[in-house]
């Protein structure tokens, strides 16, 4: 088979079909690691995954290193992850090897960045992509959650352990296939760091952006009046003005460990504002089709 051209969903796809006639016990907990050494030692004799292996990484969430002879390679991950981004990062570097390794003899060391949302280079968004395509299959995710339902933090919680990967993770899966309006927002320090809208807000206009610098919480959200109560991360309803022009459920919590705040926002049925004929939100569109994660 050709699998030079093989991208990153039709990989995810191939594994995916595999893991579903197999079925193990777990079948979505499966043990990333595992799965890379196996599968590349008869996909690729010549250079497979011989080793996977927790490392201190200075300024690095992960890594794949290419044996000095380059016909072995091995996946490192940082120490201190949680078993859900772990096996996000080990995803990650398995993608970089099916699809970058030839490009990259030298190997490739991806940042927290490279991993979460926030990346803009193309090889680490494609990896991204066949590691939430695979740990995270769009058929089953669809079954979890309804394309038209509004889920809480709970829902998509039980998403993150269904498939032992990171809320955050299983968020921005689900913001990729909804049919409703909704944002990501992560912030630090009253400060939006990124944030993440479904396709159908994007096309919308309910988008805050933030590169042009960092752009501060709306003053009468939750989020920017550190309110993290079990309130606020159940969902608190705001009327047009606090962060769009229009209502909004503000869903929110603080995560101490990364130092950082998420917030859902959920917004309402409203028609797309000027869908047809609007180039520059058409053009977003098919930017962020192109851009995936
Ligand atoms: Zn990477």
């Amino acid at each position: 088979m050709d699998f030079e051209n093989w991208g990153p969903q039709r990989w995810a796809n191939h594994f995916n079909q595999m893991l579903n006639l197999v079925n193990p016990p777990g079948r979505y907990r499966f043990d990333v690691g595992k799965l890379a050494i196996e599968t590349s030692r008869s996909l690729f004799p010549a250079d497979p995954i011989t080793q996977v292996s927790e490392e201190e990484l200075d300024g690095f969430v992960g890594a794949l290193i290419p044996a000095e002879s380059r016909s072995r390679w091995g996946i490192v991950y940082g120490t201190g992850q949680s078993s859900g981004r772990r096996r996000f990062t080990l995803a990650h570097e398995f993608g970089h090897y099916l699809l970058h390794r030839r490009k990259y003899r030298n190997g490739i060391h991806s940042s927290e960045a490279d991993i979460d949302g926030r990346t803009k280079f193309e090889v680490e968004r494609e990896a991204n992509e066949f590691a939430s395509w695979l740990l995270m299959p769009l058929d089953d995710f669809r079954e979890q959650v309804l394309p038209k339902d509004k889920p809480d933090f709970e829902v998509l919680g039980r998403c993150a352990d269904r498939y032992e990967v990171s809320l955050v993770a299983a968020v921005l899966r689900w913001l990729r296939f909804t049919e409703i309006r909704a944002l990501l927002v992560a912030s630090v320090d009253g400060f939006v760091k990124w944030s993440w809208s479904s396709n159908p807000a994007l096309v919308s206009g309910a988008v805050i952006r933030t590169s042009r610098g960092p752009v501060p919480l709306p003053p009468g959200s939750a989020a920017g009046q550190d309110y993290f109560t079990p309130e606020a991360r159940a969902g608190i309803q705001h009327e047009a003005g606090v962060w769009f022009n229009e209502r909004v459920r503000e869903l929110t919590f603080r995560s101490e460990k990364y130092d950082t705040t998420y917030t859902l926002l959920h917004l309402g049925d409203a028609e797309p504002r000027r869908w047809f004929g609007d180039e520059t939100h058409l053009e977003d569109t098919y930017e962020r089709f192109m851009r995936n994660p």
